[in-house]
């Protein structure tokens, strides 16, 4: 048995979740030449030969990050999958294959599983992805589902680590949906609660509770890159929101950037939906997270290339590490761009 030397007790959201996975991993070493990056990206990747391997893990737990009681278990299996294909289009790559590991309780029952393995069927077959195994154990509560997908590229992987100076900050898409369906989502799960006969009109919500329940991982737009034949010198994923995404990218390249507020694309369902929430769209699309749109940084040159595509914005530039990260406003003032987006561990964690 391992001998417990170490009798202190720290608290885990003194870390942060970025914090945490630094201080478990300091002294990982790499054995492997075929290791040609590990952790710290969207996924690692592994070079055997001509072909780069990539592989990204994520879990998703009951009550932390999903909610039964709104989110049907194929959407569950379907986001599931999404959640992991991105990371890998997060590197402009593509997946190949996933394995699926389940821990269930006794609170499920057989047509439970079937419905989530629909949705992980489903997405499988629309991305065509291969589940090639996985693991299947019980759990003293909820659900658990952990997913690893592995891709390919026969060119180079892109990591969070390649932005410069006067490169040109591009979104894909549109921001702050996936997190707006959540507050209906759970709004009315409270209205529910309250009056289990209430019907919600969720009409006018369509568009954000499908971005929240039913993501698509961008494969479009690494086919889209490579069709206008521009190599992004950084790229992530938007899982947690602009801003610490972007931070990312500055960090991991040392860089700094500058976010123009007016730039950000926001969906009208969006705006309006902030707008009887009451909460400010700017922070929202900075901090909401789960999106799973591409964030990426591309040379000035190939800007023509991507200028009249409506599924890419620009929004902004890198500039150097010492002039540090800043969101220019919509008044045209500059502040700080801080990372606000979900972090697992901190007291103000949204999920
Ligand atoms: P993402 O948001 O893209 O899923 P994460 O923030 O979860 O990325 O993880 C950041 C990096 O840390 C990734 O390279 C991931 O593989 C690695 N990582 C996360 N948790 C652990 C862990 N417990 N042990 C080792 N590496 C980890
Ligand atoms: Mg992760």
């Amino acid at each position: 048995m391992l001998e417990d030397k170490n009798q202190e007790r720290t608290a885990l959201e003194e870390l942060g979740e970025f914090g945490l996975i630094d201080h478990l991993t300091q002294y990982v070493k790499i054995h492997h030449e075929s290791t040609e990056l590990g952790i710290g990206d969207d996924a690692a990747i592994l070079n055997h030969g001509d072909n780069r391997v990539l592989v990204s893990t994520d879990m998703l737990i009951e009550g932390v990050h999903f909610d039964l009681s709104y989110v049907p278990l194929k959407h569950l299996g379907y986001k599931a999958v999404m959640v992991n294909l991105s990371d890998i289009y997060a590197m402009n790559a593509h997946p190949k294959q996933i394995t699926v590991s389940v821990a269930v309780s006794n609170r499920f029952p057989l047509e439970a599983l079937e419905e989530l393995y629909a949705g992980i069927q489903t997405a499988c077959t629309n991305y065509k992805v291969d589940l090639i195994g996985g693991d299947t154990t019980s759990s003293t509560s909820g659900l658990l589902l952990s997913i690893t997908a592995v891709g390919a590229t026969a060119g180079d992987a892109i990591k969070r680590s390649g932005a410069q100076e006067h490169d040109l900050i591009v979104v894909s898409g549109d921001i702050g949906g996936a997190y707006m369906g959540l507050q209906v989502l759970e709004r009315e799960k409270a209205v529910y609660q309250v009056n289990p006969n209430s019907q919600p009109d969720l009409e006018p919500y369509s568009y954000i509770i499908e971005r929240q329940l039913k993501p698509e991982a961008r494969k479009d737009i690494v086919a889209l890159l490579e069709k206008l034949e521009v190599k992004p010198t950084a790229m992530i994923d938007v899982s947690d929101g602009l801003s610490s995404e972007l931070l990312h990218i500055c960090k991991t390249s040392k860089v700094g950037c500058n976010l123009y507020e007016d730039k950000i694309p926001l969906d009208p369902q969006v705006i309006q939906t902030c707008e009887e929430f009451d909460i400010d769209s700017t922070t929202v699309a900075l901090s909401g997270g789960e999106d799973y749109e591409l964030l990426f940084t591309i040379k000035q040159e190939d800007f023509p290339k991507i200028k009249a595509n409506p599924n890419l914005t620009v929004i902004g530039h890198i500039t150097q590490e010492k002039e540090g990260s800043h969101l220019i406003t919509r008044a045209d003032t500059k502040i700080p761009l801080i990372a606000r987006g979900w972090s697992a561990f901190t007291k103000d964690a949204k999920h």
